[in-house]
């Protein structure tokens, strides 16, 4: 199983300002992307993991979740992070109307902006589910998609010793984007042996290039 997504075929040919699959190609920089947040115990760790390594990435949290551990909401945006918006309640947006997923969306838009005073966040679907209608009535409104070019497959929960070993097989390339999570220790525990060794091949790690 390589990291790189089969979808990533298709997606790479709509344009970069609709659904992002890259990020910066200049100088060697990579995008971690964390998912599913804010989780009380595991994101204060990651956020301190990160800030030992100078590393900006971009957290895709799930409004509710949001709402419920503002505090972390706030550190996240005070240490030099971004948010994104990974829908309110993380269903299954094949299963929901066009209103309902609009109405996922917007709230959790309107509950994040509250923190970080920027009126649209990159949106980036559940489980990287984009109906047709959806994707168009984004692109209408100028909401950009973040899909991702790597994943880190965090969530398989295979042992750490695996996925850094397959980190180390499919070497990420400059302007990746990474999919990572921050609801369990795994991704913390693949970082902390992978940032030092990404670090020292020249990499930066820097949020996603803002759309807006
Ligand atoms: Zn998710």
């Amino acid at each position: 199983m390589t990291p790189h997504p089969k979808k990533l075929q298709v997606l790479r040919w709509l344009p970069n300002g609709w659904v992002m699959t890259r990020g910066s190609r200049t100088g060697r920089r990579m995008h971690l992307t964390f998912d599913d947040g804010p989780h009380p115990e595991h994101t204060p760790t990651l956020l301190d993991l990160l800030a030992k390594h100078r590393a900006r990435a971009t957290f895709f949290l799930i409004g509710q979740q949001a709402e419920r551990y503002p505090d972390l909401v706030s550190r996240i945006v005070r240490e030099g992070h971004d948010l994104g918006n990974h829908s309110w309640s993380h269903p299954q947006f094949e299963r929901l109307d066009l209103a309902a997923q609009r109405e996922e969306i917007d709230r959790t838009d309107k509950l994040l902006t509250g923190f970080d005073g920027r009126s649209r966040h990159d949106f980036r679907p559940p489980r990287g589910v984009m109906p047709r209608p959806m994707l168009f009535d984004c692109v209408r409104n100028g909401r950009r998609i973040a899909y991702w070019s790597y994943d880190s497959l965090d969530y398989s929960r295979r042992p750490a010793a695996e996925l850094i070993a397959s980190a180390r097989r499919y070497p990420p390339r400059a302007g990746e984007i990474l999919l990572l999570h921050d609801d369990s220790d795994l991704s913390i525990r693949v970082l902390e042996t992978m940032l030092p060794e990404w670090a020292a091949a020249g990499f930066s790690f820097e949020t996603l290039p803002r759309g807006d």
